[in-house]
C-alpha cells in the first residue's frame, strides 16, 4: 500500500516537470511582447523662455497648446499608455531635465514639440528631427538656437559640463545613439511627416537630423517636431488657431498610434 502510493507521488512528480521547468526555459515564443506603455511629451521652452517670436504669438504657448492636445487624445483612445509632461504650464524645466524626466521614469517613447522661425519670412512647413549629424552644418542655425536655451539657465556651466551651443566642436561630444533607437525615430519621424502632409495638407520640409541636447541624452528613442514657422503670416495663423493646432496634434497622435502598433507587431 504505501509503496504504491509512492511510486504514485513519484509518477505525478515527473508529469509535472514539463510544467515546473517549462516555465523556466527561455523560449522565443514565452517572452513577453514589447508593449509601449511611456510616452514622455515635451512641449517647447515655457516660463522665461519665449522660444520663437512669432508677430502675435510666442512658441511656447503653441508647443503647449498642441502638446497638451496631443495628450489628450493618447489619453482617451490609448489607455494602456502612460502620458508623462515635462510641463503642463508655463514652466520652464531646463534642457537638461527634460529628458531626464523621460530616464527616471524609464519611458518608451520621446516626443519633444516646437515651432519654428526663419529670417526668410516666406520659409514654411514642418520638419522632425530626429538624433544625428548628417547635414548638420544645413540645420546648424536651427540646432543653435534651440541649443541656446540653457543660457537662460544659472549655473549653465557647471551643468553643462563646458558646452557651447554656438560652437560647432561642442558637437563632438554628442555620441549617437544606438542603432536600433535611431530606426525607431527615423519611422516615427517618418510616420510624423507623412500625416502632416497627406492629412493636413502641410508642406513637409521633410525627416531631418541634428543634435539637438534634448534628444542626446533620452535612453529611448525620440524625435523633435517643428510644426511650422511663426515668422511666416500664414503659418503663424494656422498654429495660432485652434484648429490648426488639433488638426496637427491628431496628426502627431495617429503616427504614435501607428509607431506603437507597427513595434509591437515586430
Ligand atoms: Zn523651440
Amino acid at each position: 500500500m504505501e509503496r504504491s502510493k509512492n511510486k504514485k507521488f513519484i509518477i505525478s512528480l515527473i508529469l509535472l516537470i514539463p510544467f515546473v521547468f517549462g516555465g523556466f526555459i527561455p523560449n522565443e515564443t514565452m517572452m513577453p511582447a514589447f508593449r509601449m506603455k511611456k510616452i514622455v511629451l515635451d512641449a517647447g521652452h515655457g516660463g522665461k523662455d519665449p522660444g520663437n517670436l512669432g508677430s502675435r504669438s510666442r512658441e511656447k504657448d503653441i508647443n503647449l497648446a498642441v502638446t497638451l492636445m496631443v495628450g489628450k487624445y493618447i489619453e482617451e483612445s490609448m489607455p494602456d499608455v502612460e502620458v508623462i509632461y515635462t510641463r503642463k504650464d508655463d514652466s520652464f524645466p531646463t534642457l537638461k531635465e527634460r529628458p531626464q524626466i523621460a530616464n527616471n521614469n524609464k519611458a518608451d517613447l520621446f516626443v519633444s514639440i516646437h515651432s519654428n522661425s526663419a529670417a526668410n519670412r516666406s520659409a514654411f512647413g514642418t520638419e522632425t528631427f530626429v538624433m544625428g549629424t548628417k547635414h548638420f552644418d544645413a540645420n546648424f542655425d536651427i540646432v543653435k538656437r534651440e541649443n541656446s536655451v540653457i543660457f537662460l539657465e544659472e549655473d549653465y556651466k557647471e551643468n553643462y559640463e563646458g558646452f557651447d551651443p554656438a560652437s560647432p566642436e561642442s558637437y563632438m561630444m554628442f555620441n549617437l545613439m544606438s542603432k536600433a533607437f535611431f530606426e525607431n525615430s527615423i519611422s516615427l519621424a517618418d510616420q510624423i511627416e507623412t500625416q502632416f502632409k497627406d492629412r493636413v495638407g502641410r508642406k513637409s520640409r521633410g525627416v531631418k537630423q541634428g543634435p539637438f541636447y534634448v534628444l542626446w541624452t533620452p535612453s529611448m528613442p525620440s524625435v523633435l517636431v517643428e510644426l511650422g514657422f511663426l515668422s511666416n503670416s500664414n503659418e503663424e495663423r494656422f498654429l495660432m488657431s485652434e484648429t490648426g493646432q488639433d488638426y496637427m496634434a491628431s496628426a502627431i497622435f495617429r503616427s504614435i498610434r501607428d509607431y506603437k502598433n507597427q513595434i509591437e507587431s515586430k
